[in-house]
């Protein structure tokens, strides 16, 4: 039994906690056996008090990495035991099936990447002869690991609970990622003229490619999510995006292993097949095919 310990920032009210938590005790009980005995669950009234909770944590652990407090739930395991936050505000706008997917999505980080070794990665090899190769900065390769290692441990979740027969939430969750958001389009706008941007932002969207890959493989709903994944990457030039498809269906053959053997599969892959050719198409004037 998972022992699930609640803080509360901000007016929720009780009976929305309740069911949150009946939801998630359901599915760390379906997707036993695992490890978690104990769980820290921050309700936040708002983003803007989860988004201030998380800039006082990282400043306290010193936590440089990317992470982006604009999602509406955020699993860490910065102290090394697994914490969920959500924005309940952000939850109740969504449709109840995402908002379920959403939680239920977290549960699943909590039971495959609880603790701060998930959290922590080396620069695998491939990445640092990338980077020197292509004279990437040293913040740059980091943004880059930081958005593979999101996007594998989100691939994992996503098998994970595909697995266990969550699949209406998952694929409703999986839809809303697809979209591209605002900041998404923003992105592509202002650094696509440049090939380390583009990397950039194919990376950045690399996480909601690879959550949908384990439902695309499995489900009978797979034209639809298919439909969805090709409109969803349809503002990047269409040879990149049907590349990028490619490429994330070759990741989830190939990533077998445990968390760090596949951020180092999925590493390699992106930058033999995706971000080599990208940033050698300016000085070689190739396209990559
Ligand atoms: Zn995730």
């Amino acid at each position: 039994m998972t022992r699930i310990v609640v803080s509360k920032y901000g007016q929720i009210r009780n009976e929305e906690i309740a069911s949150i938590l009946e939801l998630m005790n359901e599915t760390y009980e379906r997707l036993q056996p695992h490890e978690v005995e104990l769980v820290d669950v921050q309700f936040f009234e708002n983003q803007s008090l989860l988004r201030d909770f998380f800039r006082r944590e990282k400043r306290r652990y010193g936590i440089t990495d990317d992470l982006d407090s604009e999602f509406p739930a955020i699993h860490e395991a910065w102290r090394g035991l697994p914490r969920i936050s959500l924005s309940i505000d952000r939850l109740d706008q969504m449709n109840d099936l995402a908002a379920k997917g959403t939680v239920r999505h977290e549960v699943g980080h909590s039971i495959l990447h609880g603790s701060v070794e998930y959290y922590i990665f080396e620069i695998p090899e491939s990445l640092a002869k990338l980077g020197a190769k292509r004279r990437l900065s040293t913040e740059c390769i980091r943004s880059i690991l930081y958005l593979i290692t999101i996007a594998v441990k989100d691939f994992e979740v996503s098998y994970l609970l595909f697995g266990h027969e969550y699949k209406d939430d998952q694929i409703t969750y999986v839809m809303d990622l697809l979209k591209p958001s605002t900041g998404d389009l923003e992105s592509w706008h202002l650094a696509n003229a440049h090939a380390v941007g583009r990397v950039l932002c194919i990376s950045g969207r690399l996480k909601d490619l690879l959550c949908a890959i384990p439902m695309m493989r499995a489900s009978s709903d797979s034209r639809i999510l298919d439909e969805y994944v090709i409109s969803g990457f349809s503002y990047f030039p269409p040879e990149l995006s049907r590349k990028m498809i490619d490429v994330g269906m070759e990741l989830s053959n190939a990533m077998i292993g445990s968390t760090h053997q596949n951020v180092q599969i999925a590493a390699n892959i992106l930058c033999e097949r995706l971000f080599e050719p990208i940033l050698g198409e300016h000085s070689t004037d190739r396209k990559i095919t």
